[in-house]
C-alpha cells in the first residue's frame, strides 16, 4: 500500500487500468472512519490496515497524482530521530570508528520538513551536504520491542535527504547536529509512504543520489550497521515511540564532507535521490 499527503489530507495511491497512479481520499472512501489528516491516520493505523486490506476500491475514480502538491508522508511527528554513522564506509569517510552498541542519535526539527520535489535555498556562507536516507514512519506505540517484532511496529518507509550545513553542524565545543541539519527545506521526504510488504526486500534496497548527472552516493540498505528492526528496538529501549514518529536511518558513503577535496552543493545544482521500490525525489538549489 502507498499513502500520499496532499494539503494535509491522506490519500491511498492506487494504480489505474492505464498504468497511472491515482489518489483516493481516505476519509471519503472510508466514509470518515479514517483520516482526513495524516496524523489521524497514523493514530488509527492498525484499524486502517485491517479496513484497507478488505476495502473495495475503484482506482478509476481517483484523481491523477500532481507531484508538486505532495508533502512529507508524516508531516507532524511527535518525535524525529536521526541516526549517525550507520554505514561502515560512511563512518570511515567521516573519520570515526563504526558504532558498536548504539549509533549516535540526534534530531532534525519538523520545521525543516517538506515534500519530495522542492527548491531549497542555500544559507549564505554555508557548506551544504547531501545524505540520502531511508526514512521509517512508526505505525504503533512502541516500547521495549524485540528486533524480531520491530517491523510490525513500522507503518512504512519513504525516501529522505538529511541535508546538512556542515559549518553549523561541527561548530564547537560540541556538535550542533539539530541546528545544522534543520534549515528550511533540509528534510525533504516522499513521494509516498510505502508499506514494507510492497518492497522487493525490506532489508536490502538500493539507495542513492546524484548531483545533476554525477552519481555521488549508491549503496544498499543491507549495509546498515543497525538495520531498521535494530534501530526501532534500540530506540524503544530509551523512549516510547508513537504513531507517525520518524527515523532517518543514516546515510551510506559518498557525502561531500568525506571527499578530497571536499565538495558542497552549489546554487543551480539539482540533487536527484532514489530508493529502490520506494521512489524518487528532486531538490533544486537556489
Ligand atoms: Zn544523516
Amino acid at each position: 500500500m502507498r499513502i500520499a499527503n496532499v494539503a494535509d489530507r491522506a490519500y491511498l495511491v492506487v494504480r489505474a487500468g492505464d498504468g497511472t497512479d491515482r489518489l483516493l481520499d481516505i476519509a471519503n472512501v472510508s466514509e470518515d472512519r479514517f483520516g482526513p489528516s495524516l496524523v489521524a491516520l497514523y493514530d488509527s493505523w492498525e484499524d486502517f490496515r485491517r479496513w484497507a486490506d478488505q476495502a473495495d476500491l475503484d482506482p478509476e475514480s481517483g484523481a491523477p497524482v500532481d507531484r508538486s502538491t505532495l508533502s512529507a508522508p508524516s508531516p507532524r511527528p511527535r518525535q524525529v530521530f536521526a541516526i549517525g554513522l550507520n554505514y561502515d564506509a560512511h563512518a570511515a569517510e567521516s573519520g570515526f570508528e563504526p558504532p558498536i552498541d548504539l549509533p549516535p542519535v540526534f534530531t532534525k526539527y519538523v520545521s525543516a520538513f517538506t515534500g519530495p520535489d522542492t527548491d531549497v535555498r542555500l544559507p549564505s556562507g554555508g557548506n551544504v551536504d547531501w545524505e540520502v536516507e531511508l526514512v521509517v514512519v512508526i505505525g504503533t506505540e512502541t516500547r521495549h520491542v524485540h528486533e524480531d517484532l520491530a517491523w510490525d511496529h513500522v507503518a512504512g518507509v519513504t525516501v529522505g535527504q538529511d541535508l546538512s550545513e556542515r559549518i553549523t553542524q561541527l561548530r564547537g565545543p560540541a556538535p550542533q547536529f539539530g541546528l545544522g541539519k534543520s534549515y528550511p527545506g533540509f528534510a525533504p521526504q516522499g513521494p509516498f509512504l510505502v508499506t514494507p510488504d510492497e518492497l522487493p526486500d525490506r532489508d536490502n534496497l538500493e539507495i542513492g543520489c546524484r548531483i545533476d548527472d554525477e552519481v555521488v552516493q549508491c549503496g544498499r540498505t543491507n549495509e546498515m550497521i543497525f538495520n531498521v528492526p535494530a534501530l526501532v528496538s534500540k530506540i524503544s529501549e530509551n523512549v516510547t515511540l508513537y504513531p507517525g514518529d520518524i527515523i532517518f536511518t543514516g546515510t551510506p558513503a559518498g557525502v561531500g564532507l568525506g571527499r578530497k577535496p571536499q565538495r558542497f552543493l552549489k546554487a543551480g545544482e539539482t540533487l536527484h535521490t532514489w530508493i529502490e521500490g520506494v521512489g524518487e525525489m528532486t531538490q533544486r538549489f537556489l
